[in-house]
This record gives C-alpha cells, structure tokens and sequence, in this order.
C-alpha cells in the first residue's frame, strides 16, 4: 500500500483510470459502467523543510487513489491552481486569483456533469478550498439534482467517521504524506539553522501579515508549519486516518452506486 510509484502500479488491477489517458470510447464505456470522477484540488505551497511544495495537491490525488481503488471510477489531473491561505509570503507559494480558480471549477465539474457522469468526489488537499466549494457547488448540485456531489477536504469529508483535526505541514499532514508517499519526505530535513534567504528577495514579512499560528522563524525546524511537532508523525498514524476515510466515503458511493459486475468492492 505505501508504493505510490506509478510505474509500479499494476494498471490492470487498479480498477481506476487516468482520465486523460482514455479515448472517446473507453470513456462512453467507462461512463455507462462506473460513472464515478475523482478531482484531487491542490496547490503549491511551502509546505515545511521536509515536504515537497506540492503536498496538498499529492495528497488529495493519492487519497483520490484509495478510495477509486474500492469504487472505478476516473481521476482527473490534479488541479494545482488553487487560492488563498496563510503561506502567501512564503517562497515558492503560488496563490492564484480566487475567481480564476472559482472558474476552472465550476466550468469543469458542470461539464463532467453534463458528460453523464453520476458521482463527483472533490477531494481538496488544500483547507482554503473548502470555502470555494461551499460557495460555488451547491447550485450545481441543484442544478443535477440526481447526482452525488461530494466535496471537502480529508477533515471535512472524513468528519465523525475520522475525527482528525487539520494543520499544515505538521504532525496530521507529514503523518499522510509518510503514508502516502513517504520517498518526497524527508523528516531529517527538519534542521535548525537556515537564515532569512528562505524569504522572497531575502526579508521576512512584517509582523502583521503573519498568519497567527503559522511558525515564522527560518531557523526553527519547524517554520511555516502550524500544528503539532511534525518530528512527532508517523506513517502509522496517516494509515490509521486514511483507513477510516477510504472505507466512510467508498462505502457513500457504493451506497449511491451499486458496484459493477467483476468491478470492484461489493457494495456496503
Ligand atoms: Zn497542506
């Protein structure tokens, strides 16, 4: 379960495809038999010393991965380009005009929509994005009233199922990222000592721009986390949270959906 190399991956298993790697019949075909489309939402954001800047992105994509393992379905490419948060005056912090972002939303899940399919799980990486999809979402779903939309991040759609409170880049997200894809992180990193070149043009952010919360001190191993000590994660601990959220939502959609014949898990 902790090898993500897609290479390794054996595709005729996985019982999931790549959207963009289908043709126009494998998905007419794909859309009458498992009608399902995953959308892992992320963005690039510093995401700590010890986590690739794609975090959110990686870890809604590889979420994305778990539960249509359970389901069929398609996962869509990744949408990097997502807005707001607290990182903004960090470098390698890519925040994107909110209603750009909003756009490339809702002009896509409406299309995917309109293609037949019947279930859409938007899996955010990024917590930001639950507001955007809170605001632009519902009247869709009212629009397609006999389709199942769900949309959250892992603590929101994982909800009393899981119980798992969110941070950034600490203890709860290192402990996925070490069970998801443990080879982008590298907890030795977590180093003191690095000095004000960490920020853009080399100036750290006047105080009253500083997200409360948010770790601000380059040299302290744990900057621009926000959250309990990531020294203290453990890919365990992700495993024992991504359990309960891939059986809560795979049992919603086989709920909605009765699983295909010689597809994957039976319903329930
Ligand atoms: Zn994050």
């Amino acid at each position: 379960m902790a090898d993500t190399d897609p290479a390794a991956e054996d595709l005729q298993q996985r019982g999931w495809k790549r959207y963009e790697e289908l043709r126009p019949d494998e998905l007419a075909e794909l859309v009458q038999r498992t009608p399902v489309a995953f959308w892992p939402l992320g963005l690039i954001e510093h995401h700590g010393w010890h986590l690739p800047v794609g975090y959110d992105g990686l870890k809604a994509e590889q979420l994305c991965r778990r539960i249509a393992t359970r389901t069929g379905g398609v996962i869509l490419p990744v949408m990097w380009w997502g807005a707001g948060g607290g990182h903004d005056r960090f470098l390698w912090t890519h925040y994107q005009d909110p209603a750009a972002t909003a756009a490339v939303l809702t002009t896509t899940a409406r299309q995917l929509l309109q293609f037949g399919f019947r279930v859409l799980l938007l899996v955010a990486g990024h917590y930001p994005w639950q507001g955007l999809l809170d605001e632009h979402l519902p009247p869709l779903q009212r629009e397609f009233d006999d389709r199942l939309l769900l949309w959250g991040t892992e603590v929101s759609l994982g909800g009393d199922a899981v119980k798992r409170a969110g941070d950034h880049a600490a203890r709860e997200e290192t402990s996925y990222g070490l069970a998801l894809f443990p080879h982008l992180v590298k907890q030795g990193a977590l180093s003191p000592g690095r000095g004000d070149s960490a920020w853009p043009a080399g100036r750290p952010p006047p105080e009253e721009s500083r997200h409360p919360g948010v770790c601000f001190e380059p040299a302290d191993p744990l900057f621009a986390q926000m959250g309990a000590d990531a020294r203290t994660a453990s890919a365990e601990r992700g495993e024992e949270g991504l359990a309960l959220l891939v059986e809560h939502l795979a049992s919603i959609v086989h709920a909605y959906l009765p699983a295909p014949e010689g597809g994957a898990d039976p319903p329930g």
